[in-house]
């Protein structure tokens, strides 16, 4: 997404009466000393001030308050040089910034769904070796276990649940249950953390990944109440603008993860890169969501790695802190 805070040329428009040129948008945001960020490819942005934020897209006659109220405006163009908006959608910014919230205006991490892999009859993937043999199922469990405990500890307020915390197995529908039945406020969020181990006919393969939802998976993040009352026409174009919203979190969750990892096992696991796929546990779930693949159990060095209790556990420190990153960027 490009960022940028645009140079202030215009001053707002005053309280008189005379008519108005229309403006650009990033003089409107300027004016409003807001951060504009604009993505040409899907032609939508968000100006963003103090925490709050306004979603508008180019000929989309509506724009997305706190990512929750929306507001017919008239469609923002594209003239040769800018966006241009009319002064209707300038006034309609300029109130929300100005009007204190009526509703809470700040996201907050209400739960944290932790999904070790596999369990009970599904082994996952397994390293044979001469003299030892190792389950991805007790890996990813093992890991989740810590890392539970330890975000337990930070976020007491949190709800922080484990889709199995022992050797059992439950099903996909299961656990995208656990993590679709926690009630959520408006401006509450959920994040979906799987943990998994990785296997490959080449058994010098090593290494960790972090997956996350793929930008072009269309989910349907409005619910039918928010359709029913806004209607069926606006419905589609909330969902595009939240959709994007929570992929962007998935990819900034996923880069604040795989970053404290590399930091702290990467000398022994080489980083394989942050990756997108559609297969994901959590297709449904109105959540950052993603999957990590902590290493190869088919390799033999980092086989023997992921049996060491120690190294489990700094694999679960790393993901611990990836996560308190996020938080902290998504409550900010
Ligand atoms: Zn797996």
């Amino acid at each position: 997404m490009l960022a940028m805070i645009a140079l202030c040329i215009l001053p707002l428009f005053g309280a008189n009466d005379t008519k108005q040129e229309d403006m650009s948008i990033s003089d409107l945001a300027c004016s409003l000393k807001a951060t504009l960020e604009y993505d040409p490819l899907v032609h939508a942005g968000t100006i963003t001030k103090e925490g709050r934020s306004v979603r508008f897209a180019m000929d989309v006659p509506y724009v997305l308050l706190d990512w929750t109220i929306v507001k017919e405006v008239p469609a923002p163009y594209e003239s040769a040089t800018s966006l241009q908006i009319k002064e209707e959608f300038a006034r309609t910014v300029q109130e929300f910034f100005e009007i204190k919230s009526q509703i809470s205006s700040r996201y907050l991490v209400k739960a944290i769904v932790i999904d070790p892999g596999h369990g009970g009859k599904d082994p996952g993937a397994i390293g044979e070796f001469e003299d030892f043999k190792l389950q991805e199922k007790d890996v990813n469990l093992s890991i989740a276990l810590r890392l539970a405990d330890l975000l337990r500890l930070r976020y007491p307020e949190k709800t922080i649940v484990l889709t199995r915390s022992s050797d059992i197995y439950p099903t996909l529908e299961e656990r995208v249950e656990k993590a679709n039945k926690i009630e959520l406020e408006e401006t509450e969020a959920i994040i979906y953390v799987s943990i998994h181990a990785n296997a490959s006919f080449n058994k010098n393969t090593k290494g960790f990944e972090v997956w996350y939802l793929n930008p072009n998976y269309r989910r349907t993040v409005v619910d039918e109440r928010t359709a029913k009352e806004k209607g069926e026409d606006i419905a589609p174009i909330i969902n595009i603008m939240l959709e994007e919203e929570f992929t962007t979190e998935s990819i900034i969750l996923a880069q604040k993860v795989y970053q404290r990892m590399d930091r702290i096992i990467g000398d022994r696991s080489p980083a394989r890169g942050i990756r997108a796929e559609e297969w994901f546990v959590v297709r449904n779930a109105k959540m950052p969501s993603i999957l990590i693949e902590v290493g190869f159990v088919t390799n033999k060095a980092e086989a023997l790695l992921l049996s060491q209790a120690g190294y489990l556990r700094q694999i679960a420190d790393a993901i611990y802190n990836g996560v308190c990153d996020f938080i902290e960027h998504f409550e900010q």
